[in-house]
């Protein structure tokens, strides 16, 4: 129970890695606020999964594009359970296409969800946590934003704006005993990687040493062991998890 009582804030959370990541937190005792953009029967159904088993978990209704919902929907969290110990920004989306072709909602909207939503609560919950001088913070970023990704400038320059963002929030707040850090995974089996291609899902895993997929549960266990105590001495990194992608 290594974050038990503690509060933990994760965004994009019914679904994929975020669904492993709250899982992980709510078996070590954690209260799990998890967020949902539009798929609130998914949400619930969680909320309710782990209600049933004595775990402590709340679905929160957010979009991270938008500033003044992200802060009221983190400081109504807060009111209710105290404030966040633990903040992964994890909700993110793809809109893939080759750049002359791209249109400007399409550039936005994935900047706005996986760069500017991880701004919104970042700001959201550092105010408590430099008050407190305790916490941590975990981006979700993407081997996508290291390797660059045919189609998919908007997510590459998303991602790897989360992995400077780290870097410089790191080096701004780690005096005030709060680690943020990153993970990039790699191709992990969740609705995301179903928008691709089965052809070019096998390309992927020909690249990948381990020969296979990633699981969800193997990028939530990094994410346990980044926003344990285990960590305490790793500040503004990027861990990748990848299977060992060539
Ligand atoms: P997913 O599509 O299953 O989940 C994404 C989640 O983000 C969903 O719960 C969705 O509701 C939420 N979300 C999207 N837009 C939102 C918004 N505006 N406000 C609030 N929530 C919003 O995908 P996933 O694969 O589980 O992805 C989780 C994270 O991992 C993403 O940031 C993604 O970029 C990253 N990632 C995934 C892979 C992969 O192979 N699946 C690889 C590298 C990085």
């Amino acid at each position: 129970m290594r974050f038990d009582g503690q509060v933990v804030f994760v965004t994009g959370g019914a679904r994929g890695i975020g669904n492993a990541i709250v899982r992980r937190f709510a078996d070590e005792g954690a209260v799990v606020l998890f967020t949902y953009k539009s798929n609130e029967s998914a949400a619930l159904r969680l909320e309710a999964e782990l209600l049933a088993q004595g775990k402590r978990a709340k679905a929160v209704a957010l979009d991270v594009c938008s500033h003044v919902q992200t802060l009221a929907a983190i400081d109504a969290a807060a009111r209710e359970f105290g404030p966040i110990d633990v903040l992964i920004n994890n909700a993110g989306v793809t809109e893939d296409g080759f750049l002359m072709f791209m249109e400007e909602p399409s550039w936005d909207k994935v900047i706005d969800t996986n760069l500017k939503g991880a701004y919104n609560c970042c700001k959201a919950v550092l105010p408590s946590m430099i008050s407190k001088r305790r916490g941590v913070i975990i981006n979700i970023s993407s081997i996508s934003a290291l390797a660059g990704a045919l189609g998919q400038t908007n997510y590459c320059a998303s991602k790897a704006g989360l992995i400077g963002l780290t870097r410089a929030l790191s080096r701004e707040v780690a005096g005030k005993n709060i680690r943020v850090n990153a993970i990039a995974p790699g191709y992990i089996v969740t609705d995301m990687l179903e928008k691709v291609p089965e052809r070019v899902r096998q390309q992927f895993v020909e690249k990948i040493s381990c020969g296979r997929l990633g699981e969800t549960d193997e990028v939530a266990k990094v994410v346990i062991f980044l926003a344990s105590s285990d960590a305490s001495y790793i500040y503004g990194q990027t861990i990748i998890v990848d299977g060992g992608i060539i």
